[in-house]
């Protein structure tokens, strides 16, 4: 029990990532320090430009820091290339954004089915797999249809049920909620609660919305990186 609680998934020390060069430096993130634990609900809020989708960025292994230490999972992200990148993230790590990144004309099945294929999945697996993630986020009904058939908050569960089918450690959620009403949103909530719960997903969100922040479990507040 304890050994769980103190392993974590996340480990950020004296993280930095500067953008551009010489005159047009940005410093988006500055020295920062956290850590998350397996199963935590974390969310991320500040201002617009404070270094939220920086953070991101670093934690989901979509770039390297300029500075500082990331280990995810006890890998020392800042040693890898961009093949080790790919492939820890392939592997590891799901992402969730504001808009939702589907495949408009193509069904939410298939639109699940994707990161199997990327894995290596057998095509005779796959079906099976998506069916039963469209059914753990409640679109067992919508499986043939295209999201550009489906609301907002149907075309997220969609891209939830994507990110879950790989079976990820960490769940990376940026402004999920962002396109949405506050019905909606409502629900998707809900919906990531219960994966955290249930499964014991990590997950890490930015929102900006302190009712959205209000679901997860311990919230960090980001101001000038
Ligand atoms: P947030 O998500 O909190 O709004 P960002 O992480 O997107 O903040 O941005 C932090 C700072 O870094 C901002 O000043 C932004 O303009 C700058 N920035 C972000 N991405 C890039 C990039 N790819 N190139 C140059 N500057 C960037
Ligand atoms: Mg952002």
């Amino acid at each position: 029990m304890q050994s769980s609680i103190h392993s974590p998934v996340v480990r950020v020390e004296h993280l930095s990532k500067v953008y551009g060069s010489a005159e047009a430096m940005i410093r988006a993130l500055d020295d920062v320090s956290f850590e998350i634990g397996k199963g935590e609900f974390v969310a991320v809020m500040g201002p617009s430009g404070s270094g939220k989708s920086t953070c991101m960025n670093l934690v989901g292994c979509l770039d390297r820091p300029s500075a500082g230490s990331y280990r995810f999972a006890d890998v020392e992200v800042g040693k890898l290339d961009g093949d080790g990148l790919a492939l820890l993230r392939r592997q590891f790590i799901a992402f969730v954004f504001q808009s939702f990144n589907l495949l408009a004309r193509t069904s939410a099945v298939e639109n699940v089915e994707l990161p199997l294929v990327y894995m290596g999945v057998k095509r005779s697996m796959r079906r099976d797999i998506a069916i039963g993630a469209l059914q753990s986020v409640g679109l067992e009904h919508r499986l043939r249809n295209t999201p550009a058939e489906m609301s907002g908050g149907e075309q997220q569960r969609v891209a939830i049920a994507r990110a879950l089918v790989g079976n990820p450690l960490l769940l990376v959620a940026d402004e999920p909620t962002g396109n949405l009403d506050t019905k909606r949103s409502n629900e998707i909530m809900d919906l990531l609660c219960a994966l955290n719960e249930e499964r014991k997903l990590t997950i890490l969100m930015v929102t900006h919305e302190p009712d959205i922040a209000r679901f997860a479990k311990r919230v960090m507040l980001f101001v000038d990186g």
